[in-house]
C-alpha cells in the first residue's frame, strides 16, 4: 500500500506498539545507554563489528537516542531517503556535512542566495582550511556548469532561496553534477517534502533546517540531512565527532510537529497563493516575490517541481527603508523577528536586521524596502484584512 503524505506523516517511523503500551514515542532523556552485563557489550560489539548502521541500540548519548532514531525513521520516509539525520541545528546539519564531504584543497560550487549563514561558514571558515569555493546565480545553469573545476566535489543549491523565493532547476543542476562526478546537495527547508522532494529529482542529499516547516511550533532548532545509506554513513561517523545531535526532548517535539506537516503546509501553500495574488493588486506595493505568480521569474519551473509554493512571500513595498519599517509596525497580526515555517506568522524587513549602514545592507544586495512574510496558520481572510488596513495606514 502506498499511502499519501499525512498518512505516513502520522504512522512512519514509529512502532505500533510501543513500550509500556504508550500511543506515543517516549521521551528517551538520558546521557547514556547501560549495558545488562558484559556479555550484552560483546553482543553489541558484534553488532558493530557486522557494520550494518544504523544499529538496533546506542551506548551513548551523543552517538543517537531512540526518541531522535524514530524522528529520523519518520523524516526518511517522508523524503523518500533511506536514512536521515538529526542535528541540533540547521547550520549543525550543514556544516557537519560539509565537513565531511570536503577536504583542503577541494573546491565547492554555492547558490549565490544561498542562506547567508552557510556562504559565511564557506567563505569564512572553510577556506581557513583551503576549501575554495564559487558562488553562482541559483537561475543559470549554465553558471554551474561553467564554475566546475578539477577539484570541485559537490554544488550546493537551495530548492528555493530566501528571500526571493528563486527555485532552482534541479534536474538540470542534477545533469550537470552528474556528468562530472559530483554531489548535489540541496538545502530544502522551504520546499519540505510535502512540496518537492530533491531525492526524486536525483539530488544525492536533502539537508533541512527542521527548526522551521518540519517542528514547525517555533519552539525548538533542529537540522536534518537525508538520503541513502551510503551517502549518509560518513555524515553519520563526523556527527559523532563534532557532536551537535538533537535533544531527546527537542526531536519528540519533532515527531510532534510532522505529524501535521501535511496539514499546516497545505493551508500555507493556500494562504500563500491568496495572499500573494492580494499583494500583487494593490498600489502600495512594488513588487511581490511567490513562485506561484506568473509574474516570479521562476513560475514554469516551480510549476514543473513543486505541487504547492509554501507559505512565504517575499514583497517590496513602495518607499524607503522607513516607510517598509512604518509597514511593519501596522500589521496587528504577525510577529516582527526572523525564522519563518511556523503555524504563528512573522514579518521581517531583512535589511532592519541586516545592518544600520545603509552601504553594507546595498553591498550585500538587501533591499530597503523588502519584507519577507512567513505565513502561519492563521486565516487567510484574516491575514489579508490585517495586510488591507496596514495598507491604509501607511499609504
Ligand atoms: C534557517 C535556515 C538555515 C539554518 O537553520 P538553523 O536551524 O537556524 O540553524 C539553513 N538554511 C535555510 C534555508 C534556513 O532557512
Amino acid at each position: 500500500m502506498t499511502e499519501h503524505h499525512s498518512t505516513r506523516a502520522v504512522h512512519a517511523g514509529e512502532e505500533k506498539h510501543k513500550p509500556d503500551h504508550t500511543l506515543t514515542t517516549s521521551i528517551a532523556r538520558t546521557s547514556t545507554f547501560t549495558f545488562r552485563d558484559s556479555a550484552e557489550i560483546a553482543a553489541f560489539m558484534q553488532e558493530k563489528a557486522g557494520g550494518n548502521a544504523p544499529f538496533s541500540r546506542s551506548e551513548y548519548g551523543r552517538y543517537g537516542n531512540p526518541t531522535q532514531a524514530a524522528a529520523e525513521r519518520k523524516l526518511a520516509d517522508l523524503e523518500g531517503g533511506e536514512r536521515a539525520l538529526l542535528f541540533a541545528s540547521g547550520m549543525a546539519a550543514i556544516s557537519t556535512t560539509l565537513l565531511t564531504l570536503l577536504s583542503s584543497g577541494d573546491h565547492i560550487i554555492l547558490s549565490r542566495d544561498s542562506f547567508y549563514q552557510t556562504r559565511e561558514l564557506v567563505d569564512v571558515l572553510l577556506s581557513r582550511w583551503g576549501i575554495e569555493s564559487s558562488l553562482v546565480e541559483n537561475d543559470h545553469p549554465a553558471a554551474f556548469a561553467a564554475a566546475i573545476r578539477p577539484k570541485t566535489r559537490l554544488m550546493f543549491v537551495e530548492s528555493i532561496s530566501n528571500p526571493f523565493l528563486r527555485v532552482v532547476n534541479l534536474p538540470k543542476i542534477v545533469e550537470i553534477a552528474r556528468g562530472h562526478k559530483l554531489l548535489t546537495v540541496v538545502d530544502s527547508t522551504f520546499a519540505t517534502p510535502i512540496n518537492m522532494r530533491p531525492l526524486e529529482f536525483g539530488a544525492d542529499i536533502v539537508i533541512h533546517s527542521a527548526t522551521k516547516y518540519l517542528a514547525g511550533h517555533n519552539d525548538l532548532l533542529a537540522g536534518a540531512v537525508i538520503g541513502s545509506q551510503a551517502a549518509l554513513a560518513d555524515i553519520a561517523a563526523v556527527r559523532r565527532l563534532l557532536g551537535g545531535i538533537t535533544s531527546a526532548d527537542d526531536a519528540s517535539l519533532l515527531i510532534r510537529g510532522m505529524k501535521t506537516l501535511g496539514l499546516r503546509v497545505h493551508r500555507q501553500n493556500e494562504s500563500g497563493l491568496r495572499v500573494a495574488r492580494f499583494l500583487e493588486k494593490q498600489p502600495g506595493i512594488e513588487r511581490v516575490w511567490y513562485p506561484g505568480l506568473e509574474s516570479h521569474p521562476d513560475y514554469d519551473i516551480a510549476r514543473q517541481l513543486m505541487s504547492g509554493f509554501g507559505g512565504v512571500v517575499s514583497f517590496e513595498v513602495k518607499g524607503d527603508f522607513e516607510k517598509a519599517g512604518q509597514f511593519v509596525d501596522s500589521l496587528k497580526l504577525p510577529f516582527i523577528g526572523p525564522t519563518l515555517g511556523g503555524v504563528e506568522s512573522i514579518i521581517l524587513q531583512p535589511a532592519a536586521l541586516y545592518s544600520l549602514d545603509p552601504f553594507e545592507r546595498k553591498l550585500a544586495g538587501m533591499k530597503d524596502n523588502l519584507l519577507r512574510y512567513s505565513l502561519g496558520i492563521e486565516d487567510a481572510e484574516d491575514l489579508i484584512a490585517d495586510l488591507e488596513q496596514a495598507l491604509k495606514t501607511a499609504f
